[in-house]
Parts: structure tokens; sequence; C-alpha cells
């Protein structure tokens, strides 16, 4: 059911994981706090063939809302 717990494995330094809907996503950090309440300039980001981005900047993770069909 939390398969996003498995992404603190992955992404072990991520301050915050982010569900979306779309590959792309854009992050200027500033929200959930933490080591990112400061912000930075805002970026665009592409998972291309993945689930999951890191923003390089803040180190959150986005990752896409499930949309496998599962039921
Ligand atoms: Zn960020």
């Amino acid at each position: 059911m939390s398969a996003h717990s498995d992404l603190t494995d992955i992404y072990p330094n991520a301050p915050e994981i982010v569900v979306v809907t779309g590959h792309r996503v854009s992050c200027a950090g500033g929200q959930g706090g933490g080591a990112s309440a400061l912000g930075h300039p805002k970026v665009w980001m592409d998972m291309g063939q993945g689930t999951s981005v890191e923003c390089k900047y803040c180190d959150r993770v986005f990752i896409i809302a499930d949309d496998t069909g599962e039921h």
C-alpha cells in the first residue's frame, strides 16, 4: 500500500517526497520546511522514462502518482 516508503530507501537524503501527476515537475524549494525552507531558483525537471526525479537543489523527490491503472 505504501509504496512511497520504499523511496526512503532509494532516496535516503530526500527531505520530502512529493507525489505529482505529471512527469514534468517544477521545484523552487521553500515548501515543507527543513533545509529546503529557504527555497532556490525554480527549476523544471522531467522524469523521462522514470517514475521519480530528485531535485538537485533541495533533494526533494517527486514521484509520479500511481498511473498504472492498478485496481
Ligand atoms: Zn528543489
